[in-house]
């Protein structure tokens, strides 16, 4: 069996430990590639790098760090394609999906190539007579990204671009069900002029990661995952004296007023819900219908799910590919059973599975009538099931959203302004998109939920990433008039 590296020091290390885990070809059902679970000796090894190689990288230029980056966004782009193939290869997304995953990646490249404009610190002359006061931002040091199966090139991204060019060194844990892009990425950086050491990646799971978390060296933890994990990885981090970002789940809801256009609705949703299989953090996940849209609203969607194609990657016309491990895709069909109970199967996707393929496929469903007590309400699902409740008014209908337990992205469609102007200011979520379904921010801006979408307090990337990978030092200085030193520097004497 193939067998998935790690990456330490500035090149590919065969993992030794004894435990094996496969890597499926979600296509397929296949097993095409193993990695070996990094051991606590290996972990230490990629922090050991990373941290020999922290001193000259941190003393590089700020025009050094931002080339690395600039010429690291111009090889991610000329290696798109490969790229987005060796996502489809092992998550299973479309190469359209693919392609988008790639192209939003990137933005964090260009971003973090511009970034040592928000490095600069404030000034302030004469704070007292001869007195100056200066702020300066300055790395943490090590810093490790734990990452999740669903976006295994542009999470990461998210995270090293902004860590790197602020001077920290980086050890990556990525997802063990997708972890061969994690390589490919190490290896444009390195081709881009990263000094060997400043990024590694350490293959693995919850064992590696709770090595990291024990490691005095590591400075701070960027986790985006599952809520539970983000929770337990906050806590244990914070307690160890880390600094620790970490983004959880979510259950995205879409809410169509009355005004909304129909048509444009219906699109958004099945893009936004069934996109990436469901399999997105910003998916939706229930469509709110206020008062009369609800009926042609699910007629809308529902004749646009009919015509979704699923199939492998390879297909080129597949709109939509497998989910990530059979477990998942048996885990995401069982709330189907769940809506046999409970409320209408507009669509079953369980009928529209493809007979002939042997991989993780699940067709896309519609659930009307979503009873908000159902587990198909409060639990996230992360597949190709969209769920529609219908309520009778938008405060009904904000009360829904506020009440839920995520708080991560939100969307209202409305004709409205005024409407959409107080639902932005009433809205209890970090990311809300006005006639926009997934709200995902530009990479100037940055990401991050609510509630129990993110514990911590930084968001990720843009601005505030690098509010999280500096550090502040404030310097009060003072230096005597020149006119009054002892020594004669030429200047005229103070009488
Ligand atoms: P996951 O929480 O199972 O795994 C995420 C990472 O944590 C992986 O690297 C995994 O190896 C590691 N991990 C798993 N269990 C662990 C444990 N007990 N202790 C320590 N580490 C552990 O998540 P996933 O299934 O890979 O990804 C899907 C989840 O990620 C969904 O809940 C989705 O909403 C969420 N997600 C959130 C965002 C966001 O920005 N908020 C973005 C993408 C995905």
């Amino acid at each position: 069996m193939r067998q998935i590296p790690h990456w330490i020091d500035g090149a590919a290390v065969a993992g030794t430990g004894p435990r094996r885990l496969p890597v499926w070809d979600p296509a397929t059902g296949e097993a095409q590639a193993e990695i070996a679970a990094a051991t606590a000796g290996e972990v230490r090894a990629a922090v050991l790098a990373a941290r020999a190689a922290f001193p000259a990288w941190r003393a590089a230029s700020l025009s050094r760090r931002a080339e690395v980056m600039f010429r690291f966004r111009e090889l991610v782009d000329a290696h798109r394609k490969e790229i987005a193939g060796q996502l489809s290869a092992e998550h299973g997304k479309t190469t359209a999906d693919a392609l988008g995953e790639v192209a939003r990646g990137l933005e964090n490249a260009e971003f973090a190539a511009g970034a040592p404009y928000l490095l600069r610190g404030g000034y302030s002359e004469g704070a007292s007579s001869g007195v100056d006061v200066y702020s300066i931002r300055q790395p943490l040091g090590v810093v490790a990204g734990i990452t999740p199966f669903n976006f295994p090139a542009m999470v990461p991204m998210w995270m090293f671009c902004n860590a790197l060019v602020c001077g920290n060194t980086f050890v990556l844990k990525p997802s063990e069900k997708d972890p061969s892009v994690s390589l490919l990425l190490a290896d444009l950086l390195r081709r881009a002029g990263l000094p060997d050491g400043a990024f590694n990646v350490v293959q693995g799971d919850k064992e590696a990661v709770d090595t990291l978390i024990a490691d005095p060296d590591v400075q701070a933890l960027s986790f985006v995952g599952s809520t539970p994990v983000a929770r337990s990885i906050y806590e244990a981090g914070t307690r160890a004296g880390k600094r620790v970002q970490a983004l959880g789940g979510a259950k995205n809801h879409m809410v169509v007023l009355p005004d909304a256009d129909i048509a444009a609705a219906a699109d958004a949703a099945v893009s936004a819900g069934y996109g990436s299989a469901g399999e997105r953090c910003m998916a939706v996940s229930v469509v709110v219908a206020v008062g009369a849209v609800a009926d042609p609203l699910v007629d809308a969607i529902a004749e646009r799910v009919h015509r979704i194609r699923v199939g492998a990657a390879s297909d080129p016309d597949a709109e939509m590919g497998p989910l990530i491990s059979r477990e998942h895709r048996d885990r995401v069909a069982g709330y189907l059973t769940l809506a046999d109970e409970d409320a209408r199967i507009v669509v079953d996707g369980r009928r529209t599975t493809p007979t002939d393929a042997d991989g993780f496929f699940l067709g896309p469903s519609l659930v009307d009538r979503v009873p908000t007590g159902s587990a198909l309400y409060t639990d996230e699902i992360f597949g190709p099931v969209l769920s529609v409740v219908r309520v009778d008014t938008y405060d009904e209908a904000l009360a829904l959203v506020n009440g839920n337990e995520y708080g991560n992205g939100t969307a209202i469609f409305t004709r409205d302004g005024g409407v959409a102007r107080r639902f932005q200011y009433d809205v209890l979520c970090g990311m809300v998109g006005i006639n926009v379904p997934i709200p995902v921010p530009v990479a100037y801006y940055s990401f991050g939920g609510w509630k129990a979408s993110l514990f911590g307090d930084l968001h990720m990337y843009g601005p505030e990433g690098i509010a999280f990978y500096t550090r502040t030092k404030v310097v009060t200085s003072r230096w005597p008039d020149p006119a009054t030193s002892e020594v004669d520097l030429g200047f005229p004497k103070v009488r």
